[in-house]
């Protein structure tokens, strides 16, 4: 299948390839160099704009930054441009709201559309392991659903046009809740003279248990593997972590929902942010829980 690939990045950039290796052809653009250089070397091919790349296209799939990049490259190179039985599938993670006037936009226009976002970073980006959360009509989940698998290892249908980017959130909102209720505990845990492992032996067992604890744990030498094992260096980017947590609270602004601990989750991950760590990998706001009083 001819397939167009716009955002080339650290995500992107491991999608397109996996495209080529399953027998697709890849038409690839970025503004980036590197991540063009990057793309030509794993058998893209590359194109001098976005609206080259899409020109032809029977798929379009865009991984871009946030949703004003998706907007963007809709407006102005994929709506008009890529054939009207193409179908669009943007794998970005953006706010719900633009999700669907962007699909609205190009259904309007005569195309299928779906919201894809993934759950799986760059390492599973690469091995072609991500879940996929697809947001849209039954007919264009069917379409997209053999794209994705090339890249992932789960396709789940969300629900309607937004759905997707909606089912991110709340699970990326829960994660950074649990998360800094889990730092929190170990850090009880260490002032009341627990041992840290025996802890973890005993709440990974008990109804404590969440996949912050049992697979993510935030102590080093505790649990399985994990970045806080190489001093919280890959995983999930604090940053990105921070970006989920704002698309959570604009959502339940608009939706008008309560939600105090995603909004205590999004406090502390700006301040840790703030303070020089959105590289590091999320679990590390422990060290900054830990020096509280
Ligand atoms: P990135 O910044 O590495 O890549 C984005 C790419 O888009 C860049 O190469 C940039 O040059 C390109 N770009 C921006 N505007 C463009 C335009 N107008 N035309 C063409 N290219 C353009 O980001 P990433 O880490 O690959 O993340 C991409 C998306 O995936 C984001 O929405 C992010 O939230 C989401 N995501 C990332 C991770 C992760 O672990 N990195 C995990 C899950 C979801």
């Amino acid at each position: 299948m001819k397939i167009a690939f716009i955002g080339l990045g650290n995500m992107g950039g491991g999608m397109a390839a996996n495209l080529v290796k399953a027998g697709h052809e890849v038409t690839a653009f970025d503004l980036a160099e590197p991540a063009i250089e990057r793309a030509r070397g794993n058998g893209c091919a590359i194109a001098t704009s976005a609206a080259e790349a899409v020109a032809g296209a029977e798929a379009v799939v865009t991984m871009l930054p946030a949703g004003k990049h998706v907007a963007g490259v809709y407006a102005d190179s994929i709506i008009g441009t890529a054939p009207p039985a193409a179908i669009l599938i943007d794998c970005s993670t953006i706010d719900v709201a633009t999700a669907r006037q962007v699909e609205d936009v190009a259904g309007a226009a005569g195309y299928t559309m779906v919201d894809a976002p993934v759950s799986g970073g760059i390492a599973a980006a690469d091995a072609g392991t991500l879940t996929f959360m697809v947001g849209g009509g039954a007919a264009g989940f069917e379409r997209a659903r053999p794209i994705l698998e090339a890249m992932g290892k789960a396709v789940i249908h969300a629900g309607q046009a937004g759905a997707g980017q909606a089912a991110k959130i709340c699970n990326n909102m829960l994660l950074g809740a649990t998360m800094v209720a889990t730092c929190e505990a170990f850090g009880l845990a260490r002032k009341l003279g627990l041992d840290l492992q025996t802890f973890y032996d005993i709440s990974s067992k008990a109804s404590g248990q969440s996949w912050s604890m049992t697979s993510y744990c935030p102590v080093p030498g505790v649990g399985p593997d994990t970045p806080a094992d190489r001093n919280y260096e890959g995983g999930f980017a604090a940053a990105l972590m921070l970006k989920d947590l704002k698309l959570a609270m604009d959502a339940a602004r608009e939706a008008g929902a309560f939600v105090p601990m995603g909004d205590e989750a999004e406090e502390l991950f700006e301040r840790f942010v703030n303070s020089g760590n959105g590289n590091k990998d999320f679990s590390g706001i422990i060290r900054m829980i830990e020096e509280q009083h």
